[in-house]
């Protein structure tokens, strides 16, 4: 909302003009007044809408035409007053005045005018008659009030009206001419409404109903008033009560009546707490709030009420409950967004079903994705789901947890974090997106059947370390790279893929690891990609096996997704373990112990699985 509103008088001498600013500041008729009213501030907390008013008079003997130009172009909302018993004042309304505003204002934001019929205490009949058909001939016209300083009759209503065309203009809610709320307006309400819906059955019912008022109006709405307003619905509208709930149709109708009323505050009340600007858009500072800042070596992670809010997101648009995201029911979901946020690709970046529909484990790998490498994004996108006002939070930041410089987890031999990055890097051809690909469960017969270019170089998924689940995001690096970035050096595991059946392909892995990771402390694990193929002698002036050893490395993990069911996991599991505990030694990570231990972890999680099964038997 508005910092400030600035109200100038106009019309013609002698109408009243100084008297009504006199009037309203002492509360009485002042006998003598002077040409022009000196700029009074009214403070905040003495006005209706608690916001600093200034209040700006105008005398035609005192300023020019130069000062008036200024004075109209500066102001927020414009009193046009003229005397009920002054023909010639009212005239001038529409001959000089209106036209002389508009000349002095942008086409496009018009500023709000308010018709002033002042000494109503001198006549007995109302100017209203003369007055209705200006009104509607010009939509900037706000409303008009008759009123009388010597009277002190409607002198604090005009001025909050003045107020209220300022703070909760109709002109983006509602178009007169057609009687109709504009598109913007409807577009707007529809998305509060989903977001409000929180069920998605496209009916507000009582508790919804109630939980929207105590975020709307900080009160709860009365059992007797929620009918009475149902009723009121239920009279005018088809279809806008269902269930004993108000649906979009009843919804929409309700805010048109408050706009027709005249209460148009409540409609801007309820837009402004669902994050909208005086334009209808969605406001920078609910989208992004400033609150945010993560140093460097530091990441950012979706905390547990994030996590539970995407999970009732989730369940509120699995309608079938077969826990994916069909392609309509993702739609839905992303409704409220003004854009579709996810491609095709994110697809082959997260754990989808047979049919490819994202699941429930693919849809929260994706965003925290998202809130990993473009925590702006993820709070504008939380903010499009309402985040902030469904869980009750401050602002979206609330969800989010950055978390401490990596070098204090190294000094502390502990991490809290729960989202390990690893960077893959190989010669092209070497199968670097299999292992991506693999990692989300497909095996290289799934994998062909994806298009190129909805490949995506980032795969994310959980992977169980001590029964713990810690999210594991794979990250394949371009090959022919100049320089490396930040991004690509920074991360807690790198993965050196190569293709054990071609001679050619260990000599890039040797490379780029004594160019840019042998004097760091990140992990290094290197793949020996296609095991299912013959393997052969890599040119290269030390075996892969000797190399490892050399540079203190784990030996080359074999590793192939030519496999009939989904290939296996392990590999996944041992690297997000490494990038938990970077300061382990190579001497550590090769005694037995360590890796029992992860493998009891493994094990734990397995025993959901067939792998268990499949051990049994083999144990008979
Ligand atoms: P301005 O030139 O528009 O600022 O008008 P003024 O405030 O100077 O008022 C012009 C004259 O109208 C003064 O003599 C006021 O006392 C008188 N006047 C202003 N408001 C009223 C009103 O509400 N009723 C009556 N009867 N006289 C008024
Ligand atoms: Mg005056």
């Amino acid at each position: 909302m508005r910092k400030d509103v600035r109200i100038l008088l106009v019309g013609e001498p002698k109408v009243g003009k100084t008297s009504l600013i006199m009037s309203l500041v002492s509360e009485e008729f002042p006998q003598v007044v002077p040409y022009r009213a000196e700029e009074i501030t009214i403070p905040a907390d003495v006005t209706p809408e608690r916001v600093p008013t200034h209040i700006v008079d105008y005398s035609e003997a005192e300023q020019t035409d130069e000062q008036l130009s200024s004075e109209i172009s500066k102001a927020n909302v414009i009193c046009i007053v003229y005397a009920v018993n002054n023909k010639k004042s009212i005239e001038k309304v529409t001959s000089h005045w209106i036209p002389l505003i508009n000349d002095n204002t942008d086409k496009d934001s018009r500023v709000p005018v308010i018709l002033v019929g002042n000494k109503s205490d001198l006549v007995e009949h109302s100017s209203m008659e003369t007055i209705l058909p200006v009104m509607n001939q010009y939509t900037e016209i706000e409303t008009c009030v008759e009123c009388s300083a010597k009277n002190l009759k409607n002198i604090s209503e005009l001025f909050y009206y003045a107020q209220k065309a300022v703070l909760h203009p109709t002109g983006p809610l509602y178009c007169p001419e057609e009687k109709q709320m504009k598109l913007a307006c409807i577009k707007a309400l529809t998305r509060i409404f989903k977001v409000s819906d929180l069920d998605n059955d496209g009916i507000l019912n009582d508790n919804e109903l109630n939980f929207f008022q105590r975020t709307c109006f900080n009160a709860p709405l009365a059992s007797q008033a929620l009918e009475d307003v149902k009723n009121v619905v239920r009279k005018n509208v088809i279809d806008g009560v269902c269930d004993n709930g108000l649906t979009l149709k009843g919804f929409l109708f309700l805010h048109i009546l408050f706009i027709q009323r005249g209460r148009h505050e409540t409609t801007w009340t309820v837009l402004r707490r669902f994050g909208y600007d005086d334009d209808l858009e969605l406001h920078q500072d609910y989208l992004f709030p400033l609150t945010l800042k993560v140093p460097p070596d530091c990441t950012t992670e979706l905390n547990h009420n994030a996590y539970l809010f995407l999970q009732s997101v989730f369940d509120k648009h699995d309608k079938d409950r077969d826990c994916a995201l069909s392609p309509e029911e993702l739609k839905d979901l992303f409704d409220v967004f003004p854009y579709m946020p996810w491609g095709p690709d994110v697809n082959n970046t997260v754990c989808t079903n047979d049919q490819d529909w994202i699941t429930y484990q693919g849809f929260l790998s994706q965003w925290t994705l998202t809130t990993y490498l473009d925590v702006q994004r993820c709070l504008e996108y939380l903010g499009y789901l309402g985040y902030s006002i469904i869980s009750e939070q401050e602002s979206q930041a609330a969800a989010i947890t950055v978390t401490r410089d990596k070098k204090i987890d190294l000094q502390k031999k502990q991490t809290q974090r729960s989202v390990f990055r690893c960077n893959i890097f190989g010669d092209s051809g070497s199968g670097k997106s299999g292992f991506l690909q693999a990692f989300l469960g497909r095996n290289l017969t799934r994998q062909n059947i994806v298009s190129e270019e909805h490949m995506s170089y980032y795969a994310i998924s959980t992977a169980y370390v001590y029964g713990q689940e810690k999210y594991l995001l794979l990250h394949e690096v371009f090959p022919d790279f100049d320089v490396l970035s930040d991004t690509d050096l920074a991360c807690d595991i790198v993965c050196l893929v190569y293709d054990a059946s071609n001679p050619h392909s260990f000599e890039y892995c040797a490379r780029v690891f004594k160019q840019y990771f042998m004097d760091t402390k990140t992990p290094c694990m290197m793949i020996a990609a296609k095991s299912d193929l013959q393997e052969t002698k890599q040119l290269y002036a030390l075996t892969p096996l000797e190399f490892c050893r050399k540079h203190k490395m784990p030996p080359p993990q074999a590793f192939t997704c030519n496999t009939a069911d989904a290939p296996c996991k392990d590999i996944y599991t041992k690297l997000t373990t490494m990038a938990m505990h970077p300061h382990v030694t190579q001497a550590d990570l090769k005694s037995s112990t360590f890796w029992l231990r992860v493998s009891v972890g493994a094990t734990v999680f397995a025993v959901l699985g067939f792998a268990m099964y499949r051990v049994l038997l083999k144990q008979r």
